[in-house]
This record gives structure tokens, C-alpha cells and sequence, in this order.
């Protein structure tokens, strides 16, 4: 069977027992960077095989992987940071195992845009997660929908496109819309910043973006959860 296996985004505390005990008794750890991994395993004297799987071999590599499923191997997928398949390799693994009615068990476990989600105290009972916006090719689309969703939106940013992304967000008409911004989450400098869009613009002008963003924008109309 497959295990897809979180791994902590920011502070190893986060490694669940389960995590470790999953990855130090599979026949073969899959990992998107195999030197990011080592010091994990390393860290928690975890000894199995390991190879990569990223997004540059997962094509090449899925049907092999497959195959020493159906052989009955059990083999453990983790990404550099958080939960295999979300804004991370997984989904192509996942979608051929479902294919091939092998088993699948994704242990819950640290992720980035849920803690984001819940810290920035919009409406939770219903969401769209975006993953990362488009960079180029329709990113004033999607920027335009997100500013017309009803949902509680939440997307990933890199540190120099945030300034950006809160322009954009203005220069569509958005200044006034509500936003709360995560970096670092879990880690010692961690924080959520609330506002709204011209006001975050106004901080992170002076605070230069560093680290690793959420961001999470209230839906057109939304008050309360309740
Ligand atoms: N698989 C991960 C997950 O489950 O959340 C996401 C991987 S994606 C390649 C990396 C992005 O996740 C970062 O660019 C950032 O937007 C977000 N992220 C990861 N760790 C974070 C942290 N500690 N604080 C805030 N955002 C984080």
C-alpha cells in the first residue's frame, strides 16, 4: 500500500509518532528532495530505502512505482514540507494507485494552509483553496474571480509576489476587501496579519516580505460562520 506522509512545516515538533513510525517500517521512502529528507530521517533515526520523487521524474517514475506496489511492497511518499499533494507532488501517484485499486492512507498532519485558514478568523464552514495563482497566463483572470468569490479563498505566495499580489487585488478593485496574511507559521517568528488589502499593502511596504506566505481573503459579503 501507498502512505502519504506529512511532514512538519516549520517545527519538527510537528512530526506526529505515527509519522515516524509509518516511515521507519515501509520497504521504500519516496521524497521530493532526497537531502531535505535525510536530515528529517536523520533526526528521527528513521532508517528506509529512499529515492526521489519529484515533479520532474514523477511521470518516469509513477508506472515503475506501480508495479512494486502490486508486488505488495509498501512504500511511504513525502514532499520537502506539510501534506504530498497539496501545492507539492502526489496527486499523479495517488490518482494511478486509486487506478489500480491499491491501498492509499494519507496520515492527517502538518499543512500551511489550514492553520492560515482557521488564524484568520473568516467564515471556515466553506472555502476555496487556490494552491499558487498563476504566474503569467491568467493570473488577472483568476485574480478577478477570487475577488468575486462568495468562499473564503486561501492561497499559497512567494515572499516577492506578495507586495504584488495586494496591488493587483487593489488596482481590481479590491483595497477595501478583507485579508489576513500567515508567514512562518509554526515557526519561532511566525505571525497573522489582518487588514485590509490598502492597510497590508501600507505594512509590507515597510516590512519587507520575508519567509513563507499564506494568504487568505473573505468572501464577497461574508460575515459570520454562525
Ligand atoms: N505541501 C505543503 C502544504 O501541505 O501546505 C505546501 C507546499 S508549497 C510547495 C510551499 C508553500 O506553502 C510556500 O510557498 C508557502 O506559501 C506555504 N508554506 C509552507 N510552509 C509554510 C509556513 N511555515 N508558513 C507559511 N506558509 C507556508
Amino acid at each position: 500500500m501507498l502512505y502519504v506522509v506529512p511532514t512538519p512545516i516549520g517545527n519538527l515538533g510537528d512530526m506526529s509518532p505515527r509519522a515516524i513510525e509509518v516511515l521507519g517500517s515501509c520497504d521504500l521512502i519516496l521524497a521530493e528532495d532526497t537531502r531535505n529528507t535525510g536530515l528529517l530521517l536523520k533526526k528521527f533515526e528513521i532508517q528506509a530505502p529512499m529515492q526521489s520523487f519529484h515533479a520532474h521524474n514523477e511521470h518516469k517514475k509513477v508506472e515503475q512505482i506501480i508495479a512494486e506496489l502490486k508486488e505488495g511492497k509498501t512504500i511511504s511518499l513525502v514532499s520537502d514540507a506539510g501534506t504530498p499533494g497539496i501545492s507539492d507532488p502526489g496527486y499523479l501517484l495517488v490518482n494511478r494507485c486509486v487506478e489500480n485499486r491499491i491501498k492509499v492512507d494519507c496520515l492527517p498532519g502538518p499543512n500551511a494552509f489550514v492553520p492560515a485558514l482557521v488564524e484568520s478568523g473568516f467564515p471556515t464552514d466553506s472555502f476555496v483553496f487556490e494552491g499558487f495563482l498563476p504566474k503569467k497566463k491568467g493570473r488577472t483572470t483568476k485574480i478577478k474571480e477570487i475577488l468575486g468569490e462568495k468562499r473564503t479563498v486561501v492561497f499559497y505566495e512567494s515572499p516577492h509576489r506578495v507586495v504584488k499580489i495586494l496591488e493587483e487585488l487593489k488596482e481590481q478593485g479590491g483595497a477595501d476587501r478583507e485579508v489576513s496574511i500567515s508567514r512562518e507559521l509554526s515557526k519561532k517568528y511566525g505571525e497573522t496579519i489582518r487588514g485590509t488589502v490598502e492597510e497590508l499593502l501600507e505594512h509590507f511596504n515597510v516590512n519587507e516580505p520575508r519567509g513563507e506566505f499564506v494568504l487568505v481573503l473573505k468572501g464577497v459579503g461574508r460575515k459570520h460562520n454562525i
